[in-house]
């Protein structure tokens, strides 16, 4: 009986001391928000065919004065649950238009895509936030925004989650699905989500060119997004042997560290300046590059 009364205090004082961290946590992301402590950085999207550059993902950053470059996957999911996530959305979005506008005036025409948090699709007023967001910039600008939501518990209520992308989609942002493929259901959001491109999730390139199964899922994922007319862009291609086969398998668009990590917005146009596919992605082909 002692011991189930100290275990029961032991446990309190680590939920007490849980909570105090994530309170902090919060309190610090709050901070570094209005410090301008956060960047975006940005990762090349490819179509590996004809070896042209066809978007960016605008992925966070936070540049800590003494911890050095923090990567989202420490902070996101701390808010993720927290209104904060919201205000972080909208810098995202916010910084993403004006990066997409700076590369339009200085001749550099790309499609840029955000991540978001999925509980804001469980908002009513989602699509009248970005309305206001996507008028700080000129309408070319606007259109070339899209936006990347990963299946979740948020989607489970698709009524609103469905008219949140539906109202988006008026405003002429475009969806993607990302990590595809290591979502509970797959088929059945497939089905019923408007969104126009599939992410392959990159666990399924990490084996695929020793793993049978890999590669069935990423053969099968093709042909669903043909059949459901669904673009699709393939993620985490780290080497030029996954590349090809990810061609010969019918896959065009990639991202990945073979191809470039995520840089800065001016290591970006160096790179692009520069980027040249391998040949053995090039040559060879039935048709000639566009
Ligand atoms: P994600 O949206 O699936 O982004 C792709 C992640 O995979 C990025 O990690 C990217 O650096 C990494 N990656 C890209 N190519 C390769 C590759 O070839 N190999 C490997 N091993 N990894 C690769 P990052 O930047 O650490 O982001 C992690 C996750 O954090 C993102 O996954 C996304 O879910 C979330 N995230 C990033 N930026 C934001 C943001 O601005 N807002 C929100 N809400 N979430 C974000
Ligand atoms: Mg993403
Ligand atoms: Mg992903």
């Amino acid at each position: 009986k002692l011991a189930g009364k100290n275990r029961y205090h032991f446990f309190d004082a680590e939920k007490d001391q849980y909570i105090r961290g994530q309170h902090q946590a919060l309190e610090d992301i709050r901070r570094a928000l209005e410090r301008g402590e956060f960047v975006l950085h940005y990762q090349p999207k490819v179509n590996m065919f004809t070896g042209q550059i066809c978007g960016a993902e605008a992925l966070i950053r936070w540049q800590h004065p003494e911890e050095g470059l923090i990567m989202p996957g420490d902070f996101i999911p701390t808010i993720s649950a927290h209104p904060l996530s919201v205000d972080l959305d909208e810098w995202v979005i916010l910084t993403a238009l004006k990066q997409i506008e700076l590369w339009l005036h200085s001749g550099f025409d790309i499609p840029v895509s955000v991540n978001i948090s999925p509980l804001q699709l469980q908002d009513s007023e989602f699509s009248k936030r970005l309305e206001k967001l996507l008028h700080t910039v000129s309408p070319a600008a606007r259109t070339r925004l899209s936006i990347e939501v990963i299946e979740s518990h948020a989607l489970e209520n698709m009524s609103t989650a469905l008219n949140a992308i539906e109202e988006s989609k008026a405003l002429g942002i475009s969806f993607s699905l990302d990590d595809f493929g290591t979502g509970y259901s797959s088929m059945s959001y497939l089905k019923r989500l408007p969104v126009e491109e599939l992410k392959v999730d990159r666990s399924f390139v990490h084996g695929m060119l020793n793993n049978q199964e890999d590669l069935a899922i990423l053969s099968a994922t093709i042909g669903l997004a043909k059949a459901f007319d669904k673009k699709i862009l393939v993620e985490g291609v780290e080497s030029e042997e996954q590349g090809q086969r990810l061609l010969s398998l019918g896959y065009q668009e990639a991202q990945g560290y073979f191809i470039s990590k995520p840089i800065s917005a001016d290591q970006f146009i160096e790179w692009q300046a520069n980027w040249k596919a391998p040949l053995s992605w090039t040559y060879d082909r039935d048709e000639p590059a566009l």
